[in-house]
C-alpha cells in the first residue's frame, strides 16, 4: 500500500481515532496501520493493467484505469460502495494518482471532477465514492503540482435508474440530462479529468463530457479505479 495511505492511518492514530482492524476488502485482520492486508494487496496488483490508458472510440478522450473490474478488485469496488469502507476510497485513489502522475499522458494544472451520484442514494450512503477516490488523486496530485479539485462543479438534476438493466441505446436515453453544472469556482485551461469508480460502456462520463464541452469547457479525459473494457490488459501470469 502506498505510504500515503499508511501515513493518513497513522495520523489516524495519533487523533484518536479508532484504527480498523480488518481488512477493508476481505475482512480478515490485518496489522498496523494498513487498511487492505498483504494478500488482497497482491491480488489487486495482479489485476493491474499494462498500460492503463487507451482513447475511448466514441468521445476520443484519454480514458486512464489503474485495472481489471474482476475478483479482488470487484470485492473492493463493492466494499467501498457497500460496506462504508471510504478509507478505502481514498487509498484506491491514492494508488490511481499515483499511477496517473507516473504516467505520459499526466499533465499539470488540471481539474478533477467526481461524476456524481443520486442525491437520494449519495444521503443513504453518506458519502459520494467517486469524491472520495478524487480526494485521494488529489492527494497524490495536487498541492503544488497544480491540481485542482473540484468536487461540486457537476451535479445530478436528474434520479437515473441502474444503467446495467439497459442497453447501449436506452442507457444513453436515461442518462440525458441528468447533470449539469454547478458549483464551479475555477478551471484551468488544461482541461477537467473526470473521476468515477467503474468505467463501464461510459455513457455516462460521455454525457458528463457533453455537459462541459457544450460550456465551452474543455475536457482532458477520465480516470477510474476499474473497468470491464477488454482493450485494457494485464499482465501475462
Ligand atoms: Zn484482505
Amino acid at each position: 500500500m502506498l505510504f500515503k495511505t499508511q501515513l493518513a492511518m497513522f495520523v489516524r492514530g495519533l487523533k484518536g481515532i479508532p484504527l480498523p482492524q480488518r481488512c477493508a476488502v476481505c475482512g480478515r485482520r490485518c496489522e498496523g496501520f494498513k487498511i487492505i492486508c498483504s494478500d488482497c494487496e497482491q491480488k489487486l496488483n495482479s489485476l493491474r493493467f499494462v498500460k492503463h490508458y487507451m482513447i475511448d472510440k466514441k468521445s476520443r478522450k484519454r480514458i486512464f484505469v489503474l485495472g481489471k473490474y474482476a475478483d479482488t478488485m470487484k470485492s473492493a469496488v463493492a466494499a467501498l460502495k457497500y460496506k462504508n469502507q471510504p478509507e478505502l476510497a481514498l487509498a484506491l485513489g491514492h494508488e490511481l494518482g499515483e499511477a496517473f502522475e507516473a504516467s505520459p499522458i499526466y499533465k499539470q494544472n488540471l481539474t478533477l471532477v467526481p461524476i456524481p451520484m443520486n442525491r437520494e442514494k449519495e444521503l443513504k450512503r453518506g458519502y459520494n465514492q467517486a469524491e472520495l477516490i478524487t480526494r485521494g488523486i488529489h492527494d497524490i496530485c495536487g498541492g503544488f503540482r497544480g491540481t485542482r479539485l473540484e468536487s461540486h462543479a457537476l451535479v445530478r438534476v436528474k434520479a437515473t435508474q441502474p444503467l446495467y438493466q439497459f442497453g447501449a441505446a436506452d442507457r444513453e436515453k436515461e442518462i440525458a440530462g441528468c447533470m449539469k453544472i454547478g458549483k464551479f469556482s475555477h478551471h484551468s485551461t488544461a482541461g477537467v479529468v473526470l473521476v468515477d469508480d467503474v468505467f463501464t460502456t461510459g455513457a455516462t462520463v460521455r454525457e458528463a463530457i457533453r455537459v462541459f464541452e457544450s460550456a465551452g469547457i474543455p475536457v482532458y479525459g477520465v480516470l477510474a479505479v476499474a473497468t470491464t473494457n477488454k482493450a485494457f490488459k494485464v499482465k501475462d501470469k
